[in-house]
């Protein structure tokens, strides 16, 4: 159980019942060198991480597991699309 002060990082909002849903596939290899400009709390199972490179961002689901994390992202977007949808995965309105 970890205590609550030592989430630094946002938690995401329980999904709204007419979120966005999001298009999750496989991760890929890309060129271009990727970043985490931004993630959720590592105390749930579930991480996101906002991701920037080459002038587009997407956003990457981590399912930790003791079995091995599984991966998948989101498509690419524009960076100002992409930090738009992070606010809504963030408050519950795309997920
Ligand atoms: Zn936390």
């Amino acid at each position: 159980m970890i205590a609550l002060d030592e989430c630094l990082s946002p938690h995401v909002a329980t999904a709204q019942r007419n979120h966005t849903r999001l298009d999750w596939r496989e991760p890929y290899r890309t060129l271009e060198r990727v970043r985490p400009v931004s993630w959720t709390c590592k105390c749930l199972a579930t991480v996101y991480e906002l991701c920037e490179g080459g002038g587009q961002a997407f956003i990457r689901k981590t399912i930790q597991s003791d079995g091995g994390h599984q991966i998948h992202e989101s498509p690419r977007w524009s960076l100002n699309e992409a930090r738009a949808i992070w606010a809504d995965l963030l408050s519950g309105r795309a997920r």
